[in-house]
Protein backbone atom coordinates (compact mmCIF):
# COMPACT_ATOMS: atom_id res chain seq x y z
CA UNK A 1 0.00 0.00 0.00
CA UNK A 2 1.09 3.43 -1.01
CA UNK A 3 1.73 5.61 2.06
CA UNK A 4 0.42 9.21 1.36
CA UNK A 5 1.00 10.46 4.87
CA UNK A 6 3.82 9.21 7.53
CA UNK A 7 3.40 10.83 11.37
CA UNK A 8 7.50 11.05 12.54
CA UNK A 9 6.96 10.17 16.27
CA UNK A 10 10.31 11.91 16.55
CA UNK A 11 12.33 14.99 16.85
CA UNK A 12 15.57 16.51 16.05
CA UNK A 13 17.76 15.69 13.06
CA UNK A 14 16.10 12.51 12.81
CA UNK A 15 12.82 13.50 12.62
CA UNK A 16 14.20 15.67 9.43
CA UNK A 17 16.28 13.22 8.07
CA UNK A 18 12.44 11.24 7.54
CA UNK A 19 10.75 14.18 6.65
CA UNK A 20 12.95 14.86 3.84
CA UNK A 21 12.97 10.87 2.29
CA UNK A 22 9.57 11.16 2.89
CA UNK A 23 8.73 14.67 0.75
CA UNK A 24 11.22 13.23 -2.06
CA UNK A 25 8.62 10.27 -2.34
CA UNK A 26 5.93 12.93 -2.41
CA UNK A 27 4.92 12.05 0.76
CA UNK A 28 3.01 14.20 3.10
CA UNK A 29 4.58 14.41 6.52
CA UNK A 30 3.15 15.26 10.27
CA UNK A 31 5.53 16.01 12.86
CA UNK A 32 4.67 15.63 16.76
CA UNK A 33 6.51 17.51 19.54
CA UNK A 34 6.41 18.29 23.14
CA UNK A 35 5.85 21.97 24.53
CA UNK A 36 9.51 22.48 24.50
CA UNK A 37 9.92 22.13 21.15
CA UNK A 38 7.27 24.38 19.77
CA UNK A 39 10.26 26.61 17.59
CA UNK A 40 11.63 22.88 16.40
CA UNK A 41 12.41 22.90 13.15
CA UNK A 42 11.13 19.34 12.53
CA UNK A 43 8.16 21.12 13.59
CA UNK A 44 8.27 23.47 10.82
CA UNK A 45 9.51 22.01 8.00
CA UNK A 46 6.61 19.53 8.24
CA UNK A 47 3.24 19.72 6.63
CA UNK A 48 1.04 19.38 10.03
CA UNK A 49 2.50 19.77 13.39
CA UNK A 50 0.73 18.26 16.66
CA UNK A 51 1.82 18.68 20.28
CA UNK A 52 1.38 16.30 22.34
CA UNK A 53 2.72 16.68 25.55
CA UNK A 54 4.46 18.58 27.97
CA UNK A 55 8.83 19.02 27.71
CA UNK A 56 9.35 15.10 29.78
CA UNK A 57 9.93 12.47 27.17
CA UNK A 58 7.76 10.31 29.28
CA UNK A 59 4.74 12.78 29.09
CA UNK A 60 5.52 13.75 24.90
CA UNK A 61 7.63 11.55 22.82
CA UNK A 62 7.16 8.68 24.67
CA UNK A 63 3.27 8.93 25.36
CA UNK A 64 1.68 6.03 22.93
CA UNK A 65 -1.95 7.19 23.62
CA UNK A 66 -1.33 10.70 22.04
CA UNK A 67 0.84 9.41 19.15
CA UNK A 68 -1.94 7.27 18.17
CA UNK A 69 -4.49 10.09 18.59
CA UNK A 70 -2.20 12.29 16.20
CA UNK A 71 -1.61 9.99 14.01
CA UNK A 72 -5.89 9.59 13.96
CA UNK A 73 -6.43 12.88 13.73
CA UNK A 74 -4.34 14.02 10.97
CA UNK A 75 -5.22 10.84 9.42
CA UNK A 76 -1.70 9.42 8.65
CA UNK A 77 -1.44 6.04 7.49
CA UNK A 78 2.14 5.13 8.59
CA UNK A 79 4.24 5.99 11.64
CA UNK A 80 8.21 6.14 11.23
CA UNK A 81 9.88 6.06 15.09
CA UNK A 82 13.33 7.01 13.98
CA UNK A 83 16.09 5.62 16.64
CA UNK A 84 15.65 6.31 20.66
CA UNK A 85 12.07 6.64 22.01
CA UNK A 86 9.89 4.27 20.78
CA UNK A 87 11.58 2.80 17.78
CA UNK A 88 12.31 -0.39 19.70
CA UNK A 89 9.48 -0.73 21.93
CA UNK A 90 7.48 -4.20 20.45
CA UNK A 91 4.51 -2.50 22.38
CA UNK A 92 4.00 0.12 20.15
CA UNK A 93 4.58 -1.18 17.08
CA UNK A 94 1.61 -3.82 17.72
CA UNK A 95 -0.66 -0.61 18.47
CA UNK A 96 0.17 1.05 15.49
CA UNK A 97 -0.74 -1.82 13.71
CA UNK A 98 -3.84 -2.55 15.68
CA UNK A 99 -4.88 0.67 14.64
CA UNK A 100 -4.67 -0.38 11.08
CA UNK A 101 -1.84 2.16 10.16
CA UNK A 102 1.86 1.12 8.99
CA UNK A 103 4.52 1.51 11.52
CA UNK A 104 7.59 1.58 9.52
CA UNK A 105 9.84 -0.78 10.93
CA UNK A 106 10.13 -4.57 11.54
CA UNK A 107 7.50 -7.02 12.41
CA UNK A 108 6.92 -6.44 16.62
CA UNK A 109 7.84 -9.76 17.23
CA UNK A 110 11.70 -9.17 16.37
CA UNK A 111 11.58 -6.26 18.06
CA UNK A 112 10.76 -8.22 21.40
CA UNK A 113 13.30 -10.84 20.60
CA UNK A 114 16.28 -8.99 20.03
CA UNK A 115 15.15 -6.32 22.54
CA UNK A 116 15.66 -8.92 25.21
CA UNK A 117 19.77 -9.31 25.12
CA UNK A 118 19.71 -13.10 26.20
CA UNK A 119 16.84 -13.84 24.15
CA UNK A 120 18.92 -11.83 21.16
CA UNK A 121 21.98 -13.83 21.58
CA UNK A 122 20.42 -17.19 21.86
CA UNK A 123 18.49 -16.51 18.63
CA UNK A 124 21.89 -15.07 16.58
CA UNK A 125 23.63 -18.11 17.80
CA UNK A 126 20.48 -20.69 16.44
CA UNK A 127 21.06 -18.58 13.03
CA UNK A 128 24.69 -19.09 12.96
CA UNK A 129 26.34 -15.72 14.40
CA UNK A 130 29.52 -16.03 16.12
CA UNK A 131 28.69 -15.18 19.72
CA UNK A 132 31.06 -13.77 22.70
CA UNK A 133 31.78 -16.89 24.89
CA UNK A 134 29.44 -16.39 27.76
CA UNK A 135 26.45 -17.42 30.07
CA UNK A 136 23.65 -19.88 28.51
CA UNK A 137 20.53 -16.98 28.51
CA UNK A 138 20.13 -15.25 32.19
CA UNK A 139 22.18 -15.92 35.00
CA UNK A 140 20.20 -16.47 38.56
CA UNK A 141 22.69 -16.77 41.75
CA UNK A 142 26.46 -16.38 42.67
CA UNK A 143 27.12 -19.63 42.46
CA UNK A 144 26.32 -20.34 39.12
CA UNK A 145 27.65 -17.14 37.81
CA UNK A 146 31.32 -18.24 39.69
CA UNK A 147 31.48 -21.16 37.80
CA UNK A 148 30.37 -19.83 34.59
CA UNK A 149 32.75 -16.95 35.42
CA UNK A 150 35.97 -19.82 35.91
CA UNK A 151 34.83 -21.88 32.57
CA UNK A 152 34.58 -18.29 30.28
CA UNK A 153 37.97 -17.06 32.40
CA UNK A 154 38.37 -13.43 33.85
CA UNK A 155 37.65 -10.34 33.41
CA UNK A 156 34.00 -11.34 32.67
CA UNK A 157 31.11 -8.73 31.80
CA UNK A 158 27.77 -8.83 33.68
CA UNK A 159 25.14 -7.10 31.38
CA UNK A 160 21.74 -6.34 31.36
CA UNK A 161 18.93 -8.35 29.35
CA UNK A 162 17.35 -5.06 29.17
CA UNK A 163 20.62 -2.66 28.59
CA UNK A 164 20.89 -0.20 26.17
CA UNK A 165 22.51 2.95 25.47
CA UNK A 166 25.65 1.28 27.16
CA UNK A 167 23.82 1.24 30.84
CA UNK A 168 24.15 -1.54 32.95
CA UNK A 169 27.17 -3.25 32.48
CA UNK A 170 29.78 -4.31 34.88
CA UNK A 171 33.76 -5.73 34.17
CA UNK A 172 34.45 -7.98 37.00
CA UNK A 173 38.31 -8.56 36.98
CA UNK A 174 38.56 -11.16 39.67
CA UNK A 175 36.36 -14.10 41.68
CA UNK A 176 36.25 -11.80 44.77
CA UNK A 177 34.86 -8.96 43.25
CA UNK A 178 32.18 -10.72 41.22
CA UNK A 179 29.33 -10.97 43.99
CA UNK A 180 29.40 -7.72 44.64
CA UNK A 181 29.32 -6.30 41.07
CA UNK A 182 26.78 -8.37 40.07
CA UNK A 183 24.63 -7.25 42.86
CA UNK A 184 25.86 -3.67 41.27
CA UNK A 185 24.58 -4.63 38.25
CA UNK A 186 21.13 -5.83 39.21
CA UNK A 187 19.84 -3.56 41.01
CA UNK A 188 21.27 -0.69 38.48
CA UNK A 189 19.66 -2.72 35.71
CA UNK A 190 16.69 -2.74 38.03
CA UNK A 191 16.83 0.78 38.62
CA UNK A 192 17.21 1.72 34.84
CA UNK A 193 15.56 -0.65 32.89
CA UNK A 194 12.88 -2.01 35.57
CA UNK A 195 14.32 -5.56 34.89
CA UNK A 196 17.33 -7.12 36.57
CA UNK A 197 18.09 -9.92 34.59
CA UNK A 198 21.48 -10.19 33.44
CA UNK A 199 23.65 -12.06 31.58
CA UNK A 200 27.43 -12.71 31.74
CA UNK A 201 29.95 -12.34 28.98
CA UNK A 202 33.96 -12.83 28.46
CA UNK A 203 35.27 -8.97 28.99
CA UNK A 204 37.23 -8.92 25.68
CA UNK A 205 40.65 -7.00 26.36
CA UNK A 206 40.52 -4.31 23.01
CA UNK A 207 38.30 -4.84 20.58
CA UNK A 208 36.70 -2.85 18.09
CA UNK A 209 33.15 -2.57 17.59
CA UNK A 210 31.73 -3.16 13.95
CA UNK A 211 28.51 -3.86 12.59
CA UNK A 212 26.86 -4.40 10.00
CA UNK A 213 23.31 -3.11 8.30
CA UNK A 214 21.02 -5.62 6.79
CA UNK A 215 17.96 -4.86 5.11
CA UNK A 216 15.26 -7.67 4.96
CA UNK A 217 11.77 -7.68 2.88
CA UNK A 218 9.57 -10.03 5.53
CA UNK A 219 9.49 -12.58 2.92
CA UNK A 220 12.65 -14.54 3.10
CA UNK A 221 14.54 -12.10 1.31
CA UNK A 222 17.54 -10.23 3.02
CA UNK A 223 21.02 -8.18 1.95
CA UNK A 224 23.78 -6.44 3.71
CA UNK A 225 25.19 -2.78 3.25
CA UNK A 226 28.30 -3.61 4.65
CA UNK A 227 30.12 -2.42 8.00
CA UNK A 228 30.03 0.57 9.91
CA UNK A 229 33.79 0.97 12.50
CA UNK A 230 32.37 2.82 15.70
CA UNK A 231 35.35 2.25 17.95
CA UNK A 232 35.79 5.60 19.23
CA UNK A 233 33.32 5.37 22.40
CA UNK A 234 33.56 7.34 25.02
CA UNK A 235 31.57 5.23 27.97
CA UNK A 236 30.16 2.80 25.90
CA UNK A 237 28.75 5.86 23.41
CA UNK A 238 30.06 6.24 19.89
CA UNK A 239 31.69 9.56 19.24
CA UNK A 240 32.68 9.12 15.76
CA UNK A 241 31.71 6.19 13.12
CA UNK A 242 33.29 5.42 9.84
CA UNK A 243 32.18 2.84 6.76
CA UNK A 244 34.34 0.89 5.54
CA UNK A 245 36.20 -0.22 8.74
CA UNK A 246 39.69 0.58 8.19
CA UNK A 247 40.54 -2.89 9.28
CA UNK A 248 38.50 -5.02 7.57
CA UNK A 249 39.08 -6.60 4.24
CA UNK A 250 36.77 -7.37 1.42
CA UNK A 251 36.61 -10.82 1.85
CA UNK A 252 35.56 -10.57 5.31
CA UNK A 253 33.09 -7.85 4.55
CA UNK A 254 31.09 -10.43 2.34
CA UNK A 255 32.17 -13.64 4.16
CA UNK A 256 30.46 -11.34 7.40
CA UNK A 257 27.96 -10.10 5.36
CA UNK A 258 26.50 -13.00 3.58
CA UNK A 259 26.23 -14.72 7.00
CA UNK A 260 24.23 -11.98 8.80
CA UNK A 261 21.90 -11.67 5.66
CA UNK A 262 21.31 -15.39 5.43
CA UNK A 263 20.56 -15.07 9.47
CA UNK A 264 18.00 -11.90 8.66
CA UNK A 265 16.65 -14.17 5.65
CA UNK A 266 16.18 -17.33 7.53
CA UNK A 267 14.99 -15.10 10.14
CA UNK A 268 12.15 -13.56 7.72
CA UNK A 269 13.18 -10.05 9.02
CA UNK A 270 11.68 -7.06 7.66
CA UNK A 271 13.42 -3.43 7.35
CA UNK A 272 16.49 -2.04 8.43
CA UNK A 273 18.27 -3.19 10.91
CA UNK A 274 22.27 -3.27 12.45
CA UNK A 275 24.04 -6.63 14.19
CA UNK A 276 26.59 -5.41 16.02
CA UNK A 277 30.13 -7.03 16.59
CA UNK A 278 32.90 -6.97 18.71
CA UNK A 279 35.89 -7.93 16.88
CA UNK A 280 39.06 -9.08 17.91
CA UNK A 281 42.59 -10.79 16.26
CA UNK A 282 40.44 -11.30 13.28
CA UNK A 283 37.68 -12.77 14.72
CA UNK A 284 33.38 -11.22 14.68
CA UNK A 285 31.64 -11.98 18.20
CA UNK A 286 27.98 -11.10 18.02
CA UNK A 287 26.58 -8.63 21.23
CA UNK A 288 23.23 -7.01 19.84
CA UNK A 289 20.98 -6.67 17.13
CA UNK A 290 19.44 -2.70 16.74
CA UNK A 291 15.63 -3.29 14.88
CA UNK A 292 15.56 0.17 13.76
CA UNK A 293 17.45 3.00 11.90
CA UNK A 294 20.93 3.77 13.13
CA UNK A 295 22.09 7.47 14.24
CA UNK A 296 25.04 6.61 12.18
CA UNK A 297 23.39 5.16 8.73
CA UNK A 298 24.19 7.87 6.87
CA UNK A 299 27.91 6.60 6.67
CA UNK A 300 26.54 3.35 4.91
CA UNK A 301 24.38 5.65 2.88
CA UNK A 302 27.76 7.73 1.61
CA UNK A 303 29.53 4.55 0.40
CA UNK A 304 26.27 2.65 -0.91
CA UNK A 305 24.86 5.91 -2.70
CA UNK A 306 21.38 4.58 -1.43
CA UNK A 307 18.76 6.45 0.73
CA UNK A 308 18.23 3.89 3.84
CA UNK A 309 15.12 5.77 5.14
CA UNK A 310 13.64 5.70 1.66
CA UNK A 311 14.34 1.96 1.54
CA UNK A 312 12.73 1.39 5.21
CA UNK A 313 9.62 3.23 3.78
CA UNK A 314 9.24 1.21 0.46
CA UNK A 315 9.56 -2.14 2.44
CA UNK A 316 6.92 -0.56 4.49
CA UNK A 317 4.60 0.00 1.64
CA UNK A 318 5.24 -3.97 0.83
CA UNK A 319 7.51 -3.74 -1.73
CA UNK A 320 10.10 -6.38 -2.27
CA UNK A 321 13.80 -4.85 -1.68
CA UNK A 322 14.56 -3.46 -5.15
CA UNK A 323 18.04 -4.15 -4.39
CA UNK A 324 20.36 -7.53 -4.75
CA UNK A 325 23.14 -8.12 -3.35
CA UNK A 326 25.24 -8.15 -6.51
CA UNK A 327 23.55 -4.48 -6.65
CA UNK A 328 25.07 -3.38 -3.75
CA UNK A 329 28.54 -1.23 -4.76
CA UNK A 330 30.47 0.03 -2.01
CA UNK A 331 33.05 3.07 -3.35
CA UNK A 332 35.45 5.49 -1.31
CA UNK A 333 35.41 6.14 2.58
CA UNK A 334 33.25 8.31 5.30
CA UNK A 335 33.32 9.67 8.46
CA UNK A 336 30.34 11.01 10.55
CA UNK A 337 31.03 12.92 13.92
CA UNK A 338 28.74 13.24 16.79
CA UNK A 339 28.09 16.94 17.59
CA UNK A 340 26.62 16.94 20.90
CA UNK A 341 26.03 20.56 22.96
CA UNK A 342 28.66 19.49 25.82
CA UNK A 343 31.73 21.15 27.14
CA UNK A 344 34.22 19.15 24.93
CA UNK A 345 36.47 18.78 28.24
CA UNK A 346 34.54 17.64 30.79
CA UNK A 347 30.96 16.57 28.58
CA UNK A 348 28.76 18.10 30.95
CA UNK A 349 25.54 19.11 28.89
CA UNK A 350 25.25 22.98 27.61
CA UNK A 351 22.21 23.78 26.19
CA UNK A 352 20.96 27.16 25.39
CA UNK A 353 20.27 29.66 22.87
CA UNK A 354 21.88 29.41 19.37
CA UNK A 355 23.74 32.90 18.83
CA UNK A 356 24.59 32.18 15.39
CA UNK A 357 24.85 28.93 13.13
CA UNK A 358 26.66 28.05 9.88
CA UNK A 359 27.02 25.01 8.59
CA UNK A 360 29.90 23.90 6.56
CA UNK A 361 29.04 23.41 2.71
CA UNK A 362 30.86 22.40 0.06
CA UNK A 363 31.71 18.82 -2.14
CA UNK A 364 30.94 15.60 -0.10
CA UNK A 365 29.63 17.34 2.58
CA UNK A 366 26.29 16.86 4.39
CA UNK A 367 25.58 18.44 7.97
CA UNK A 368 21.71 17.12 9.49
CA UNK A 369 20.83 19.22 12.44
CA UNK A 370 17.49 20.98 13.56
CA UNK A 371 19.75 24.01 14.51
CA UNK A 372 19.30 27.70 13.38
CA UNK A 373 20.14 30.59 14.73
CA UNK A 374 18.02 31.83 17.42
CA UNK A 375 16.62 28.25 18.20
CA UNK A 376 16.80 27.66 21.81
CA UNK A 377 18.60 24.09 22.72
CA UNK A 378 15.84 22.64 25.39
CA UNK A 379 17.77 20.90 28.16
CA UNK A 380 15.17 18.02 28.39
CA UNK A 381 16.25 15.55 25.28
CA UNK A 382 20.01 13.72 24.06
CA UNK A 383 22.66 16.05 24.02
CA UNK A 384 23.39 15.86 20.08
CA UNK A 385 22.63 18.64 17.90
CA UNK A 386 24.10 18.10 14.61
CA UNK A 387 25.73 15.44 12.64
CA UNK A 388 28.75 15.85 10.36
CA UNK A 389 28.95 13.47 7.50
CA UNK A 390 31.86 13.74 4.79
CA UNK A 391 32.91 11.37 1.91
CA UNK A 392 35.94 10.99 0.22
CA UNK A 393 37.57 8.60 -2.25
CA UNK A 394 40.36 7.49 0.11
CA UNK A 395 39.97 7.52 4.30
CA UNK A 396 43.04 9.95 4.33
CA UNK A 397 40.70 12.25 1.57
CA UNK A 398 37.83 11.77 3.90
CA UNK A 399 39.61 12.63 7.10
CA UNK A 400 41.36 16.31 5.15
CA UNK A 401 37.83 16.97 3.90
CA UNK A 402 36.52 16.50 7.74
CA UNK A 403 39.42 19.02 9.04
CA UNK A 404 38.15 21.73 6.41
CA UNK A 405 34.62 21.20 7.28
CA UNK A 406 34.90 21.25 10.68
CA UNK A 407 37.37 24.44 10.63
CA UNK A 408 34.08 26.09 8.99
CA UNK A 409 31.64 25.06 11.23
CA UNK A 410 30.11 27.94 13.10
CA UNK A 411 27.73 26.94 16.61
CA UNK A 412 27.82 30.43 18.80
CA UNK A 413 25.95 29.95 22.05
CA UNK A 414 26.86 26.86 23.90
CA UNK A 415 29.85 24.63 24.07
CA UNK A 416 29.88 21.73 21.51
CA UNK A 417 32.22 18.67 20.74
CA UNK A 418 33.62 20.48 17.54
CA UNK A 419 36.95 21.07 19.45
CA UNK A 420 37.50 17.49 20.27
CA UNK A 421 37.11 16.24 16.81
CA UNK A 422 39.19 18.61 15.66
CA UNK A 423 41.64 17.34 18.51
CA UNK A 424 41.79 13.47 17.50
CA UNK A 425 42.03 14.48 13.84
CA UNK A 426 45.60 15.66 14.73
CA UNK A 427 46.56 12.33 16.86
CA UNK A 428 48.50 10.09 14.69
CA UNK A 429 46.88 6.84 16.05
CA UNK A 430 43.71 8.18 15.26
CA UNK A 431 45.14 8.89 11.25
CA UNK A 432 46.16 5.67 11.10
CA UNK A 433 42.76 4.14 11.79
CA UNK A 434 44.67 2.77 14.75
CA UNK A 435 41.86 2.31 17.78
CA UNK A 436 39.89 0.12 19.40
CA UNK A 437 36.91 0.74 21.88
CA UNK A 438 39.39 1.81 24.76
CA UNK A 439 41.21 4.31 22.86
CA UNK A 440 39.29 7.06 23.19
CA UNK A 441 39.17 7.11 26.69
CA UNK A 442 42.47 6.57 27.63
CA UNK A 443 43.66 9.65 24.99
CA UNK A 444 41.11 11.62 27.03
CA UNK A 445 42.79 10.35 30.27
CA UNK A 446 45.85 11.72 28.38
CA UNK A 447 44.64 14.68 27.50
CA UNK A 448 43.70 15.78 31.13
CA UNK A 449 46.95 15.00 31.89
CA UNK A 450 48.92 17.25 29.18
P1 LIG B 1 24.21 -1.31 24.63
O1 LIG B 1 22.97 -2.02 24.18
O2 LIG B 1 24.06 -0.71 25.99
O3 LIG B 1 24.76 -0.39 23.60
P2 LIG B 1 26.15 -3.38 23.85
O4 LIG B 1 25.98 -4.80 24.20
O5 LIG B 1 25.86 -2.97 22.44
O6 LIG B 1 25.28 -2.48 24.88
O7 LIG B 1 27.62 -2.90 24.23
C1 LIG B 1 28.00 -1.54 24.12
C2 LIG B 1 29.51 -1.42 24.19
O8 LIG B 1 30.00 -1.99 25.41
C3 LIG B 1 30.28 -2.13 23.09
O9 LIG B 1 30.37 -1.37 21.90
C4 LIG B 1 31.61 -2.31 23.78
O10 LIG B 1 32.31 -1.07 23.80
C5 LIG B 1 31.25 -2.63 25.22
N1 LIG B 1 31.12 -4.09 25.44
C6 LIG B 1 29.95 -4.81 25.40
N2 LIG B 1 30.20 -6.13 25.61
C7 LIG B 1 31.53 -6.28 25.76
C8 LIG B 1 32.40 -7.40 25.99
N3 LIG B 1 31.95 -8.66 26.09
N4 LIG B 1 33.74 -7.16 26.08
C9 LIG B 1 34.22 -5.90 25.99
N5 LIG B 1 33.47 -4.81 25.78
C10 LIG B 1 32.13 -4.97 25.67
Amino acid sequence: MKIEKLLIANRGEIALRIHRAAHEMGIRTVAVHSTADADAMHVRLADEAICIGPPPAGESYLNIPNIISAAEISHADAIHPGYGFLSENAQFAEIVESHNIIFVGPKPEHIRTMGDKVEAKRTAGKLGLPLVPGSDGAITGIESAKIIAEKIGYPVIIKAASGGGGRGMKVVPDADSLESLMGQAKSEAKAAFGDDTVYMEKYLGNPRHIEFQIFGDGEGNAIHLGERDCSLQRRHQKVLEEAPSPVITHAQRDEMGMICAKAMAEMGYRGAGTIEFLYENGEFYFIEMNTRLQVEHPVTEAITGLDLVREQIKIAEGNPLTLRQQDVQFRGHAIECRINAEDPRTFAPSPGLVKSFHAPGGMHVRVDSGLYAGYKVPPYYDSMIAKLIVYGTTRQGALRRLRRALEEFVIEGMKTTIPLHQALLDDPEFQSGDYTIKWLEEWLARQDEG
